[in-house]
């Protein structure tokens, strides 16, 4: 196990969302259990315990900020198993890492500084793939998809959870004042940070929708791309296959 950070370029939008998440850091797993009642732990301990996943797997988790989906995939995986946390912020990583040794995660974990759309890591090299949260953050979402698809293992899978299109109209008005009113007032009462988390919920909203996510991934060269709705669309997870 090694820990390197390699420095990749980033553009102006990486700059940006560098910083919402470098001030968000620190408060970020407080912010995640406050914005969603908690409800984001029932959907990352779904999403994992969905993957397709064999002891000794080689895991790439992309954008594993804090740790929380490494850390679930880890009692997945083993022993023997592997995991790679990517992600383009160094707090990011560095809180993952903390964490991840308080919890006597140690051996078998690695942390790469990296940005989705270009990763550094050769051609098929991860058994699966993952992307909890961190998709609808980054600019170009198709080369990140094509990355995704390129340093998986010919039958390996990748999943994608991401906030999504609520399906039921009653409650679409709901979701939307929590979001653009509730949202803001506990980042700036939690986190001192309102424009963080106003941010956050736009990039919620623009993130492309279950179907579109569906086009992309196969446009990226997934085979057999499909998505499941959790909590009625405020989430979904999609998995795709390298064939
Ligand atoms: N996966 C974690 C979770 O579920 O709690 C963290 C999700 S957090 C909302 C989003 C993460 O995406 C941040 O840690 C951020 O630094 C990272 N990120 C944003 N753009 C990225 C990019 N282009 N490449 C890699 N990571 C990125």
């Amino acid at each position: 196990t090694h820990f390197g950070y390699r420095d990749v370029p980033t553009g102006q939008k990486q700059k940006l969302v560098g910083e919402v998440f470098t001030s968000v850091a620190s408060s970020y797993d407080l912010m995640n259990d406050l914005m969603s009642l908690g409800i984001h732990r029932v959907w990352k301990r779904y999403f994992v315990a969905t993957a397709q996943v064999k002891p000794g797997d080689r895991i790439l988790d992309l954008a594993g900020g804090t740790g929380d989906i490494a850390a679930l995939l880890k009692d997945r995986v083993g022993e023997k198993g592997e995991l790679v946390l990517g992600d383009i912020n160094v707090s990011m990583l560095k809180v993952g890492r903390d964490r991840m040794t308080d919890r006597g995660n140690v051996r078998g974990f690695e942390y790469v500084q990296c940005n989705a759309e270009k990763l550094p890591f050769p051609d098929a090299s991860f058994d699966l793939v993952t992307i909890a949260f961190g998709l609808r953050n980054v600019t170009d979402k198709d080369a990140a998809l094509r990355e995704m698809h390129r340093v998986l293992k010919v039958g390996g899978q990748a999943r994608v959870l991401e906030f999504s299109e609520v399906t039921a109209a009653w409650f679409k008005p709901i979701y939307d004042f929590h979001s653009f009113n509730i949202l803001p007032k506990l980042g700036k009462l939690f986190a001192n940070d309102a424009d963080s988390y106003q941010y956050l919920a736009e990039s919620i909203r623009k993130h492309p929708p279950q179907e579109e996510l569906k086009g992309m991934m196969q446009a990226a060269g997934f085979a057999r791309a499909g998505y499941r709705n959790l909590s009625a669309g405020i989430v979904a997870i999609h998995t795709g296959y390298k064939a």
